[in-house]
């Protein structure tokens, strides 16, 4: 009888712990892929850290992941692929491992690293993929013609957040980061539009750029203004109106304004970006704004659009430009400004955003700032800087009154004043004074 409890006791033992061995520690439940000019994201949601191996083989050209103590709860199949490098995706669980096979067009390379639980992300496995073939960096540089005396004035446009980094959200689930790209292309198509201009667009598509990054492409563009363009969240609905922002080498001009920065600068964390390459802390960062050269300009910029935004959106937030401490702001080369275009998590402000219409009228009021801003603080050799030196123009065949004025960022009433002009119509060859803008 006791042999025989003692054998029950071992079967049971060794049942419960044949069952210890399959209890999957984790689980991946989500595979996500992005892509933007220089690789392709692999993001995997995982519900604990994860224990992985990664590697690649040839003949035909795939990379494996074998994932440990998981199990996956996603169905592969549904995931949506980047056309460009995978073919497919499939997966096998193998006993307690799970083994994720993308079947890629050509050779890559890959770098890979976890991230902890951030906001409503839980754990991840990222891998970033690059086309072996392709060129190490896909930015363009626009080479200024430094003897030309009519050079395009190159403004960097910055549509916050992206991909992995939604940004903030509205109350119905508007995100940040599809306004934030909206405005910005409607704001390059005018900036494009106009003699003497060329806009940079940070991000063109839904993928995560890190503020590093960011800063960099509007430095090899040599960019004369940065302007990054966010709709924050607020805990209180109430809250709404319009701020401009630049850095701040003091602290925050306001709580609103660290609050927000506090919440920008976070971005990295949702988007993905490695620790270790991580930007050093915020006060650190402010620290390293040893020159000054660019803030005056900042805040003439910043002034100029804060003007525009005022006559055309229904509120503004803070009485003037604003300060604070926001990483993308951090660069001592290039005058910069951050604009909350609203507040996303009010109900209206909201509404507001998501209207094309709407859009288009902040991107307008953005863009009359910044020209009114050059027009007065010409960059050297810039075409902005010729049109100030001579101010006479003499009239081509098709030039409107309108369209000088519009050129010279006067009004056309200024235009007449000047030149003692009783109608609209114009004589070619007809020297025109311009007025001051
Ligand atoms: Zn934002």
């Amino acid at each position: 009888m006791r042999k025989i409890i003692k054998l029950a006791i071992l079967i049971n033992s060794i049942l419960v712990c044949a069952f210890c061995q399959t209890v999957l520690a984790g689980s991946v439940d989500g595979i996500r892929f992005w892509q933007d000019p220089e690789k392709t994201r692999l993001v995997f949601d995982t519900s604990s850290e994860v224990d992985y191996k990664l590697f690649s083989l040839s003949n035909p050209e795939r990379l494996v992941i074998d994932i440990k103590s998981a199990k996956l709860t996603v169905d592969t199949a549904k995931v949506p692929l980047p056309p460009s490098l995978v073919n497919r995706i499939r997966s096998s669980q193998q006993d307690d491992k799970i083994r994720i096979v993308i079947d890629l067009k050509h050779a890559v390379d890959t770098k890979h690293f976890k991230l902890k639980p951030f906001q409503n992300f839980n754990h991840r496995l990222v891998v970033d993929i690059r086309d072996k073939s392709s060129a190490k960096t896909a930015t363009k540089i626009i080479k200024k013609d430094a003897d030309s005396n009519n050079r395009d004035i190159i403004i960097a446009i910055d549509a916050g957040h992206g991909g992995e980094d939604p940004g903030a959200s509205g109350p119905t689930k508007t995100r940040e980061k599809n306004i934030t790209l909206a405005v910005a292309k409607k704001l390059a198509e005018k900036i494009n539009a106009e003699k003497g201009m060329k806009a940079v667009l940070t991000r063109t598509a839904d993928y995560y750029v890190d503020h590093r990054k960011r800063t960099d492409i509007a430095r090899e563009n040599q960019a004369d203004l940065f302007i990054s363009l966010h709709a924050d969240a607020f805990t209180d609905r109430r809250v709404r109106g319009a701020g401009v922002y630049i850095i701040s080498t003091e602290g925050a001009s306001s709580e609103m304004g660290r609050w927000l920065a506090e919440s920008e600068n976070q971005s990295d964390l949702a988007g993905g970006v490695e620790i270790s390459n991580k930007e050093p802390m915020l006060a650190q960062v402010i620290l390293d704004l040893s020159t000054h050269y660019s803030v005056g300009a900042s805040i003439n910029a910043a002034n100029s659009v804060y003007k525009e935004l005022k006559n055309t959106v229904p509120k503004m937030h803070g009485k003037s430009v604003q300060r604070a401490g926001f990483l993308v702001l951090k660069m001592p080369d290039i005058p910069g400004m951050l604009v909350e275009m609203a507040f996303i998590s009010n109900p209206t402000e909201e509404k507001r955003l998501k209207s094309s219409k709407e859009q288009t009228k902040i991107a307008n009021a953005v863009f009359k700032g910044v020209k009114s801003y050059f027009l007065n603080h010409p960059p050297d050799n810039s075409y902005y800087a010729s049109l100030a030196k001579s101010r006479s123009y003499k009239v081509k065949k098709g030039d409107t009154l309108s369209d000088i004025a519009s050129t010279y960022g006067v009004s056309v009433k200024q235009l007449k004043t000047h030149n003692n002009l009783k109608s609209n119509g114009l004589r070619i060859g007809q020297t025109l004074i311009i007025p001051k803008a």
